[in-house]
């Protein structure tokens, strides 16, 4: 085993591309020295891509363009877009090696519908993905750190994926306690965590949520524990919701949004302010989702991302459905990473009176009252021309009477100026997978 790992890690290291960029550290990082790469980077998957696979091939004709005409990351727009239903049911279509160079091949979790997305993996992209310059001071875990996984190992890539990043890259110490699979409860977690005193967690928003209740009912107090961080992913939400878990949790809550698709696609800094987009691994392009034109800096539309440390399943000018802006201006923490803003998902925003809403806008003014518990749904009416429906829970010892519901309704309604209607209920479902904050009636 050892002996292939060497081999393997050899193999990564002659890559050309990353060969001449691994003076690159994260003392040294600069913009310039990141564009360049991701240049070369480009240039490089574009013409695998092409000789490779024959999805590409096809699609690179048909749209007129060769590797060639790639010059510059402004030459992506001559790439046509990849979407996600071009991949479902297709497990082999993104492939640009043999089927026995594969080491991992993870599944869709299969929350956006249709047929499965399989993204697999060789060894030499498992190790390409090491490189990761700029990332220290986002991803601040250390040998030394104790970093308690609390994400789903199974099928999709979200616990595996962090699990290496931990283990492999930050040389810490993980303990996959996962995220209620055949041997996993909110209820153990606590205990390990009690045992283990971990300095790190990473989970989903409202997972932390459901490893708080479990925490409470064995009267284990949370902040107790000596973490330095935490990590969000998996789940949007809105930064008053943020706020109650990290008062929740005692430290210091940051955002990771990725995907199985994409892997790492964005990294919030301690900062709070966007998340910066780790330009080692992917290069990012907003458009317009009607139109597919390009965007400015600033303007909202839809992230296409196109990965660069894979070189056996490239993504191409892949359309994520996932909508924000970018901010290329310095951030605070020193990062020169530029930052996307996220604004949703597409296909979770809700329209009511002929307005569009995001659900985490809605739920920020939702968790800023205090009355209100930490589950809850916007229920969503085909017609939605009266309003806005909330069915919630509420915060402990708060009793739930029809001058409250009125009160909490005309603070909503004042807040987003759509009229509102609270239903008080005592025990939402808590979910298995990711959580339904929209509910369709
Ligand atoms: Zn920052």
């Amino acid at each position: 085993m050892e002996f292939l790992f060497q081999k393997h890690l050899q193999h990564a290291a002659q890559e050309p591309v990353l060969s001449r960029f691994s003076t690159i550290t994260d003392d040294n990082v600069s913009l310039a020295a990141m564009t360049e790469f991701q240049t070369e980077a480009l240039r490089a998957i574009v013409a695998r891509a092409y000789k490779y696979n024959s999805f590409y091939r096809k699609k690179m004709r048909r749209a007129g363009v060769k590797p060639r005409d790639i010059k510059s990351l402004a030459d992506l727009v001559k790439l046509p877009f990849t979407a996600k239903d071009e991949l479902r049911g297709k497990p082999w279509i993104l492939l640009a090696a043999d089927k026995k160079d594969v080491s991992l091949i993870n599944v869709s979790t299969g929350t956006t519908g249709g047929e499965e997305i399989y993204i697999m993996q060789t060894w030499r992209d498992h190790f390409l993905n090491e490189f990761s310059a700029g990332y220290r001071k986002l991803v601040d875990v250390e040998e030394g750190d104790i970093v308690i996984n609390a994400l789903p190992y199974e099928m999709s890539s979200a616990g595996l994926a962090f699990h290496k990043v931990f283990m492999d890259s930050s040389h810490a110490t993980v303990v996959n306690v996962g995220k209620g699979g055949a041997y996993s409860t909110p209820e153990k977690t606590v205990v390990v965590m009690r045992d283990l005193q971990p300095t790190v967690v990473i989970t989903t928003p409202s997972y932390a949520i459901t490893i708080a209740e479990a925490a409470a009912q064995i009267n284990f107090d949370l902040t107790s524990l000596p973490l330095k961080k935490m990590f969000l992913t998996g789940e949007g939400c809105s930064p008053a919701f943020r706020q109650r878990v990290e008062q929740i949790w005692g430290t210091k809550a940051n955002f990771y949004y990725g995907s199985l698709e994409c892997g790492p696609l964005g990294i919030e800094c301690d900062a709070h302010s966007g998340y910066h987009i780790p330009m080692g691994h992917v290069t990012f392009e907003i458009i317009d989702p009607k139109t597919g034109e390009a965007l400015e800096p600033g303007e909202i539309g839809e992230v296409v991302a196109t990965t660069l440390l894979r070189f056996d399943s490239p993504l191409l000018r892949y359309r994520t459905q996932d909508l924000g802006y970018i901010d290329p201006d310095p951030c605070s923490c020193g990062n020169v990473f530029p930052r996307f803003f996220m604004r949703g998902r597409l296909a979770d925003h809700i329209t009511i009176k002929g307005i569009d809403f995001s659900p985490f806008y809605l739920e920020e003014f939702l968790m800023r009252l205090p009355e209100v518990g930490n589950w809850y749904q916007f229920v969503a009416k085909p017609d939605n021309n009266e309003g806005l429906k909330i069915r919630t829970e509420l915060a402990p010892g708060v009793q739930p009477t029809p001058e409250l519901a009125d009160k909490l309704a005309s603070k909503m309604e004042f807040a987003i100026g759509i009229p509102c209607e609270f239903e008080f209920v005592t025990n939402l479902p808590r979910p298995g997978s990711k959580t339904v904050r929209v509910v369709r009636e």
